[in-house]
């Protein structure tokens, strides 16, 4: 393990936290870094021996689901942070809020990052709202890919793909809209009527 060229550490002469250059060091430890070395106060130029202990992170699987599709994968976290269910993790992909966690064989609310075994997520950057389009002759089915908070209005028109879509009514997990609006993660299904399908550019 190569040392860092520089850690931000609270210098013992003038207080401030600010990075500090290694003019010497070595790095080592299993469960956590140590670093022994020689730093420089990039503030006030003081020059002290330093020993650094540094939890190292730990690899939690990560069962991530978007859409129909489940990946598994890995996510890098701090042994004593605390995992709880309902709150959301930020990954490459964006947005995930955590749904289960298993700890010790079992399913918990809350765990340690280093007692879980497994961590369930689902992707909440965008949501599928489902559409019932009236075609004249017949109603299909069609879903819109849009972001938790979009909102989704009575008597808007919608582009989904070729077709152009009047929103009659949103049906939510508490009602049935009329008019207003709704947001795109508590629309059940929108109910529309093909207006006309538009021309390919
Ligand atoms: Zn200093």
């Amino acid at each position: 393990m190569a040392a860092p060229s520089a850690l931000v550490l609270k210098c013992e002469s003038c207080g401030k936290e600010v990075p500090h250059r290694v003019l010497r060091g070595r790095l080592a430890g299993r469960g956590e870094f140590v670093f022994e070395g020689v730093v420089k106060c990039t503030a006030c130029g003081s020059v002290r021996n330093v020993v650094t202990r540094e939890v190292k992170p730990i690899d939690v699987p990560l069962i991530l689901s978007w859409m129909d599709k489940s990946t598994r994968k890995t996510i890098e976290m701090g042994p004593d942070e605390v995992i709880t269910v309902g709150s959301d993790l930020t990954l490459e992909e964006g947005r995930a809020r955590i749904t289960a966690i298993e700890s010790k064989a079992r399913r918990v609310q809350e765990a340690k990052a280093s007692d879980v075994t497994a961590i369930w997520a689902k992707r909440s950057d965008k949501v599928w709202v489902p559409f019932s389009v009236n075609r004249g002759n017949r109603t299909v089915s069609r879903k819109v890919l849009a972001a938790p908070d979009e909102e989704f209005y009575v008597k808007d028109i919608v582009d989904i793909g070729r077709e152009r879509v009047l929103v009659n009514r949103i049906r939510t997990r508490q009602r049935t809209l009329q008019t207003g609006s709704a947001m795109a993660d508590e629309i059940v299904r929108v109910y529309g009527t093909l207006v006309r399908e538009r021309t390919s550019h």
